[in-house]
């Protein structure tokens, strides 16, 4: 039984705990510390005669689950899909892969989106969250990914074979990108986004236009929405859609904490995470 968590917030440490005791190999893959880095005080979690920073409280939780048997891995998943074989889930890292037969989504909070105008608009008309989603219907096309690290670059990759026309917008992002063959990359700061009933073009900074049908964001990292929509996960107004148990409408994925919507507090992710660590156990078992 291997379960693959996503994060090592509260959601996903407390996921791991009652996956690990329940009899699972578990592992998380975390980019590092999520909204907890940001908390300077803590006094309304349970257990802690003094407030306690949101740093701390993370590191004594990682601590607890590594020596219960949780092993832990820095990387930055950018996907996470059915396996080939069809049975159970692949994982894909920056840095690896991961296999396992039930997945937990614990990534926190959805990203804040960029405010360049005319982003939002066109959702769903030419702008694309999911590469993997949405890649057959830009064949032939002149296509743009928007962000500059090794996430636009995986979803460039997922475009390339379609996209008659593949440029990387680093939106004034100066930094030095590897690109492969057939990639252009343009470090001009997008002023905003035109088009009538779709996207039709990308207007920079200086004023100059460049022709697009379609704009795939992927700025920063994956968070949780990008991540579920590459699964199908259901989503509402941003939020992964879960039963009772945290499952959600794909089988043997559970998601846990803020990402879920809701209180977003501690107290609430370590509830999700410890219900969802112990549906995927028992969904495993039943197998
Ligand atoms: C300033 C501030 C103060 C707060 N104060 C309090 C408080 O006093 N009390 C309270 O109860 N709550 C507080 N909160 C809220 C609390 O921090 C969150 O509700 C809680 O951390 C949510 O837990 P989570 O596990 O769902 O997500 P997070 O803690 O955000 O963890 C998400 C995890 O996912 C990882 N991750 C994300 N994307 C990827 C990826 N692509 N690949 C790999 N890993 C990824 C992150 O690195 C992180 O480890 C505060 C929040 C903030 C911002």
């Amino acid at each position: 039984m291997h379960v693959i968590i996503i994060g090592s917030g509260p959601a996903g440490v407390s996921a791991a705990l009652y996956a690990r005791r329940g009899g699972a190999n578990v592992i998380v893959v975390t980019k590092g510390a999520g909204a907890l880095a940001a908390a300077e005080c803590i006094e309304n979690y349970y257990g802690f005669d003094v407030p306690l920073t949101g740093a701390d409280l993370e590191r004594r939780s990682i601590e607890g689950a590594k020596r219960l048997g949780v092993h832990f891995e820095t990387d930055e998943v950018m996907a996470v899909l059915p396996a080939d074989d069809g049975h159970g889930f692949r994982v894909e890292g920056v840095r690896s892969v991961y296999e396992g037969d039930a997945v937990i989504l614990a990534a926190g909070a959805p990203r804040r989106t960029l405010s360049i105008p005319g982003l939002q608009t066109f959702e769903g008309r030419g702008v694309s969250s999911c590469a993997i989603c949405d890649a057959f219907f830009y064949r032939g096309k002149n296509v743009a990914v928007l962000g500059a690290g090794d996430y636009a670059l995986h979803e460039a990759e997922i475009l390339r074979p379609h996209a008659a026309q593949l440029t990387l917008l680093t939106n004034g992002s100066a930094a030095d990108i590897r690109v492969s063959d057939g990639i252009a990359v343009e470090h001009r700061s997008l002023a905003r986004i035109e088009g009538t009933r779709r996207v039709e073009r990308i207007v920079f900074d200086d004023g100059a236009e460049m022709a697009v049908d379609g704009i795939f964001l992927a700025f920063g990292t994956a968070g949780s929405s990008e991540l579920a929509r590459k699964l199908g996960v259901l989503q509402r107004d941003g939020k992964i859609v879960v039963g009772a148990q945290m499952e959600t409408n794909v089988p043997g994925v559970y998601a846990a904490g803020d990402c879920t919507g809701g209180l977003l507090q501690i107290a609430k992710a370590v509830y999700e995470g410890a219900a969802a660590g112990l549906a995927a156990v028992s969904c495993l078992r039943r197998r």
